[in-house]
């Protein structure tokens, strides 16, 4: 395949099965990619100290069992460090990084102040002297580095929410244990391998301006954002290993119908039983159900 052509992508993080919500937004993501004529990339976020090799294999198995397919090798985060540790440095060259002393707890204390924007970092650190910053750095706790954002907000552009303007705040670029933050790695990622397209799942909305704005201060243009619904559970909660079946090997159907059945809550088809080629004959996102699908596991 050539690889000039943009790319769209399913990026899951290898910690555990993938359940019936991530396989619905792996599947929207590969017809997103398909009908476009994009190449569709696999890529394990694998740099959390939760990841589980075994997850990765079983992921991948699960998502050829359906009848997906991915164009050249699986890309691992974690063999990324260098390109993620270069962008920090490039960007702390550049003014726009600080490090960061502070606690989760102290971050809590001081975002829940009566005036801070919710969810955003306070910044705390953003401004520290010369001697506030060797006091804190002789305390011990290794720094972070947070982004230096000059907004406090970005607007994004996406195909099911339109214009979504969102919080953008001095968010970690790299954490303390020197972990390469989610937000910075995808935004490399994505730009990295040709990702155009970033078709997931509705709960990373909030993410976007950040990762949007990031892209901006790298001169990479943004992606064209598809955020699709969520699958909830019983309870109207994101679905959760404790609702029962929601596994494909849990799930005790065939791949058919499980393709049948996630194609039906997409108002995709009305087939009991489909595969992924099959639905793409006749692919269109405009009759994509918007709502979020409600999953009633078999309990155990
Ligand atoms: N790894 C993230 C997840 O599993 C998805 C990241 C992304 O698509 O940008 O939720």
């Amino acid at each position: 395949m050539d690889t000039a052509l943009p790319a769209g992508r399913y990026a899951p993080s290898p910690t555990g099965d993938l359940h019936i919500g991530n396989l619905r937004t792996a599947l929207l993501a590969w017809l997103f990619a398909r009908s476009t004529g994009r190449r569709f990339l696999l890529r394990m976020e694998d740099l959390d100290d939760r990841v589980r090799p075994e997850s990765a294999v079983r992921q991948l198995a699960d998502l050829k069992a359906l009848g997906l397919d991915w164009d050249g090798d699986v890309i691992h985060q974690s063999d990324r460090r260098q390109h993620y540790e270069e962008a920090v440095g490039e960007l702390a060259a550049r003014g726009l990084t600080y490090e960061c002393y502070c606690s989760r707890r102290e971050i809590h204390a001081a975002a829940s102040a009566p005036h801070a924007a919710p969810g955003a970092y306070p910044g705390t650190c953003r401004d520290l002297s010369a001697a506030d910053r060797a006091a804190r750095r002789g305390s011990g706790r290794p720094a972070a580095v947070r982004l230096r954002s000059s907004v406090s907000e970005y607007t994004i552009t996406d195909e099911f929410h339109g214009r979504f303007s969102g919080v953008v705040d001095d968010f970690v670029l790299r954490r303390g244990d020197g972990t390469p933050a989610y937000n910075l790695a995808v935004v490399l990622d994505d730009a990295a391998t040709g990702v155009d397209q970033v078709v997931r799942g509705d709960d990373l909305l909030t993410s976007a301006p950040r990762q949007s704005y990031l892209a901006s201060l790298l001169r990479i243009p943004a992606p064209h954002y598809v955020h699709v619904p969520l699958v909830l559970g019983p309870h109207r909660k994101r679905l959760a290993k404790r609702d029962g079946a929601i596994t494909l090997s849990e799930l005790t159907k065939k791949p058919t119908e499980v393709v049948g059945m996630l194609a039906q809550s997409l108002a995709l088809s009305e087939a009991h039983e489909m595969t992924p080629s099959g639905l793409l004959q006749s692919f269109d996102p405009a009759r994509i159900q918007r709502r979020p699908w409600v999953f009633h596991p078999r309990k155990h």
